[in-house]
């Protein structure tokens, strides 16, 4: 979960659902496929990947979309037309007569207790009851065309997992504190949070701020798999190749490290932050790093 999270493209989606924008589908009119988007970003095969890997969103059954031929719109006005007359329908209120039994549309003047609604039927101007028109379709920018020429597509529809996206918010709430307590004790946030080493792969990290010649990375691991913090070390391995580099290294996580591991971390001159809430970072950061 930790890796998508430090991707800058994910987490731009991510802070768009958390303001509360929803996934949009339109219809691509040259594939004639759906195109995903959030606040107007399209979300292209992959990042709709991680997001459902990840429990961001969970997949929520498929929907089927008529879309106009001439710009894939989906925003369609049903027009309802008499197949015969080629005129509009109306919707009429039917009543059944219970002595009778006849059939008769809207009841003229009073309302007998007699008579039954039986629904409705369509009719079309001339007089003709219709009960299977031809719907003519019309889309928001006025072309007008029958089901035969629309474009049929198939949409997943897609729900954000509150439950992760809480976990999501979490995370950034403790990255606000600490890269605003940073700020405030003279350090510079650096955007780009990467970092190269002798290989010449970038790694990525969590938080990065400088302060003079030094650089300062935070990684955030979070759960209990001891697999993530195993997977760092190639990462440091490589970036302590490159022989005095400026950059310290701090792992954030909850979980009790191992005296070997805390060993081989050492090694590469990387500490490790025991804290499962952001006054915790900071309150290693005020002991550490306050100069
Ligand atoms: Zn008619
Ligand atoms: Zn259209």
């Amino acid at each position: 979960m930790y890796d998508i999270l430090r991707s800058e493209n994910i987490r731009g989606v991510l802070l768009d659902f958390i303001s509360g924008y929803p996934i949009d589908v339109r219809i691509s009119l040259s594939k004639k496929e759906p195109i995903y988007s959030v606040n107007n970003k399209v979300l292209d095969e992959n990042t709709l990947k991680l997001l459902l890997e990840n429990r961001i969103i969970d997949y929520a059954g498929n929907e089927s979309f008529l879309a106009c031929p001439k710009d894939a719109s989906i925003k369609l006005n049903v027009i309802l037309i008499c197949p015969v007359h080629k005129v509009a329908l109306q919707k009429i209120e039917i009543y059944e007569n219970k002595i009778t039994g006849a059939i008769i549309n809207a009841p003229a003047g009073e309302m007998s207790r007699n008579l039954i609604k039986r629904g409705y039927f369509l009719r079309c101007e001339k007089g003709e009851t219709v009960f299977n028109p031809d719907f003519l379709y019309r889309c928001e920018n006025g072309h007008v065309f029958g089901l035969e020429d629309g474009i049929v597509a198939n949409v997943k529809k897609y729900k954000v997992n509150e439950d992760t996206l809480n976990f999501v918010k979490e995370y950034f709430n403790e990255l606000n504190q600490a890269s605003n307590f940073l700020s405030s004790g003279g350090y510079q946030i650096i955007e780009n949070r990467k970092f190269k080493g002798l290989s010449g792969v970038d790694y990525e990290f969590d938080l990065m701020a400088k302060k003079g010649e030094q650089q300062f990375a935070f990684y955030f691991i979070k759960g209990d798999k001891v697999e993530e913090l195993l997977s760092l070390l190639p990462k440091l391995y490589d970036i302590s190749q490159l022989g005095n580099v400026p950059l310290n290294i701090f792992i954030v996580t909850g979980k009790q490290v191992n005296d070997d591991l805390l060993h081989m971390f050492d090694r590469y001159n990387v500490k490790v932050i025991k804290a499962e809430k952001a006054d915790e970072i900071i309150d290693f950061i005020t002991k550490n790093l306050k100069s």
